[in-house]
């Protein structure tokens, strides 16, 4: 969402997370298409490519060593081992959209979430629910991207990760996706009502 002219905003930070399947990349395709403004940061990962990725698009996919020497240069604001890949969030890339005004919008586990919230001391956390484990599962298999050893463990993490949902400020549940996006986007609005994000207000009413 845009700044009036003369009025200074605070970027917004929009934490998305979810089990493995949920329909995180769906809607947050959704956002990033509806507000091209919203910035999106893209994570480093161990993990290799599905077919359709692109690096330095979805991930930067690197290799382990690539990834400790970020881990150990302080790169990273945050990281973790998920379903046995490293992921991690770009420090300098955060900082620098933040320093622009802009939004960002971030995809990460639970784990990661938590050490955002110590890093930046702000933002919007989301947890997205599937609506049962049983049509997680479907979502997962219909995507066809997972081994079968790769689907087991993200399950098992799913149960795991929905017991960590307490830690996030507001709930969805991706049953119906329009209306999984409706709530998404109003979050997404609501939080660039915050006074934090709008600083100078008053006095620029009071100023004319
Ligand atoms: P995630 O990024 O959370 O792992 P995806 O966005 O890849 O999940 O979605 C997993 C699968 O579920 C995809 O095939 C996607 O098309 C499908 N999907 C997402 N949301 C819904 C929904 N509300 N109803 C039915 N299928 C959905
Ligand atoms: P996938 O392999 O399906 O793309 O992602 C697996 C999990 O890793 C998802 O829960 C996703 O949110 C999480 N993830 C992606 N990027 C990051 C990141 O930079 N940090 C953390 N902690 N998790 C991430």
């Amino acid at each position: 969402m845009d700044a009036e002219p003369g009025r200074s905003r605070q970027g917004i930070l929009l934490v998305i997370s979810a089990p493995s399947g949920t329909g995180k990349t769906t809607l947050i395709n959704r956002l990033r298409a509806e507000f091209p403004r919203l910035a999106f940061s893209v994570s480093y990962t161990t993990r290799r490519p599905r077919a359709g990725e692109r690096n330095g698009r979805e991930y930067h996919f690197v290799e382990p060593e690539t990834f400790i020497g970020l881990r150990s240069a302080d790169e990273l604001a945050e990281w973790a081992e998920v379903h046995g890949n490293f992921y991690g969030t770009s420090r300098p890339a955060v900082q620098a959209m933040l320093d622009q005004g802009r939004d960002v919008l971030f995809d990460i586990d639970v784990q990661g979430s938590r050490q955002l919230r110590q890093a930046f001391t702000q933002g919007a956390f989301v947890f997205l629910f599937p609506p049962s484990m049983r049509i997680l599962q479907q979502r997962l298999r219909g995507r066809g991207t997972e081994s079968e050893e790769s689907l087991v463990k993200r399950l098992a993490n799913a149960r795991q990760e929905l017991e960590q949902a307490e830690f996030f400020d507001y709930w969805i549940v991706n049953d119906d996706l329009e209306s999984a996006y409706r709530d998404l986007r109003c979050v997404y609005q609501a939080e660039g009502l915050r006074k934090s994000c709008n600083a100078g207000l008053v006095e620029q009413v009071l100023a004319d």
